[in-house]
């Protein structure tokens, strides 16, 4: 018989009950040190205490009211996202999926109101990751999201992700947008050269397409930066955020520039998106996260972090080939089954994540500090060794 909760997942046989900081306490007693962060989620850690008291507070309020009505976490949150990025405005989401699918609407509904309908299609990267949704999965394009779903959306093209010739020969008159997330993470952690985010900027510029970013995953300060455009010098047009920006309350977010913010009152809604209950929590959440010194100290400790994981893959290569990634959004790669590194850290009490290419993927809390640094590393050396031994 079927199990009451649908098995779509393959999960592990493990059940959490609290958390705190980088740390979850098992139902039976273990304790783990989290650095899949519920998939680059719970970025602030578990239980910070900042945010249980934001939430506590607003849940003592008003936890609902639609938006039928002002909700003035809502402006609030928006305002401070307007301020701190390119974005002149912001649509409030529950999800990663319905900020992409937000984004798409826009880019399509921005043509038809300018007399193009004809231009519709993005041009998005192979072994992409936009989501779950029938739209997003078109986008991400890949045969393991898309299988048993047809008819697929149309609308979509695909090119090698950090490759602008083919990104410029596939541009034809019914091109809209360009979409990439600047670091690919369930692909396996591939990030953009800033050449090449450079170099989408100049083509969308020089066809006039909107430039679209997917920072679900790679945004709130998980760079060192607030998002990854920045370290490129350049400004994406539309930009969907998710993951951490709720620390663990699902919200999402779908940022625009003016001249793109082509919706209007009557064509696109959500019931839960940007209730107050969950921007309470991302208000916490850009609390902390734009304190000073902050995502400079997430930078400093994810330095540390890439180093001695290149020190780790130069000590176990019969286990590792390669370290990959950028800010607290890395990966290492194996060289048997990925799933048993996950497994053997997992025996010694770390979280961490699979993800395509074979890579074993690190996208901790960014509130770690150096001695989690050295846990996870003395975890991922014994764990690296015996993997080793075992297939020698
Ligand atoms: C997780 C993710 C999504 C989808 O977010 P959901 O909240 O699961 O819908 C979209 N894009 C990227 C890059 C992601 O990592």
């Amino acid at each position: 018989m079927i199990d009451a909760v649908m098995p779509t997942y393959a999960r592990t046989d493990v059940a959490f009950e609290t958390g705190e900081g980088a740390y979850l306490t098992a139902s039976d007693g273990r304790r783990f040190l989290d650095f899949g962060a519920g998939i680059a989620v719970t970025a602030l850690g578990h239980c910070h205490p900042h945010l249980v008291d934001a939430l506590r507070d607003q849940a003592g309020k008003l936890w609902h009211c639609s938006n039928l009505y002002y909700i003035p976490g809502q402006e609030k949150l928006a305002q401070r996202l307007v301020d701190a990025t390119f974005a002149d405005t912001v649509f409030f989401t529950n999800s990663g999926a319905e900020a992409m699918e937000c984004g798409l609407k826009i880019v399509r509904r921005h043509f038809d109101q300018a007399g193009q309908s004809e231009r519709y299609r993005v041009i998005c990267c192979t072994n992409a990751f936009h989501g779950r949704t029938l739209a997003t999965i078109a986008a991400g394009g890949q045969s393991h999201l898309l299988d048993g779903f047809d008819p697929v959306v149309g609308g979509f093209d695909h090119v090698a992700f950090g490759n602008l010739n083919e990104m410029r020969a596939a541009i034809t008159p019914e091109t809209a947008a360009i979409l990439v997330e600047p670091i690919q993470g369930e692909g396996g952690i591939f990030p953009a050269t800033m050449e090449y985010l450079k170099g989408l900027r100049e083509i969308a510029d020089e066809f006039g397409l909107v430039l679209f970013f997917d920072e679900v995953q790679s945004g709130m300060g998980r760079s060192g930066k607030l998002f990854v455009y920045e370290w490129a010098g350049i400004e994406p047009d539309v930009m969907a955020v998710a993951k951490g920006l709720g620390g663990g309350f699902p919200v999402g977010a779908c940022l625009v520039r003016e001249q793109f913010a082509s919706l209007v009152p009557g064509t696109h809604g959500t019931t839960f998106g940007g209730n107050p209950l969950a921007m309470a929590a991302a208000n916490a959440v850009l609390d902390i996260v734009l304190s000073g010194g902050f995502l400079t100290g997430v930078e400093a400790v994810a330095t540390r972090f890439r180093a001695r994981l290149e020190a780790l893959v130069a000590d176990h290569a019969g286990v590792l080939s390669e370290v990959r990634g950028f800010g607290l959004m890395q990966a290492v790669k194996c060289v048997g089954e990925n799933k048993a590194l996950v497994a053997k850290l997992f025996d010694h009490g770390m979280l961490a994540i699979p993800a395509g290419d074979n890579v074993v993927r690190f996208v901790p809390p960014l509130i770690i500090e150096d001695r989690h640094v050295d846990e996870a590393m003395t975890i991922l050396d014994a764990s690296c060794r015996e993997l080793g031994e075992s297939s020698a």
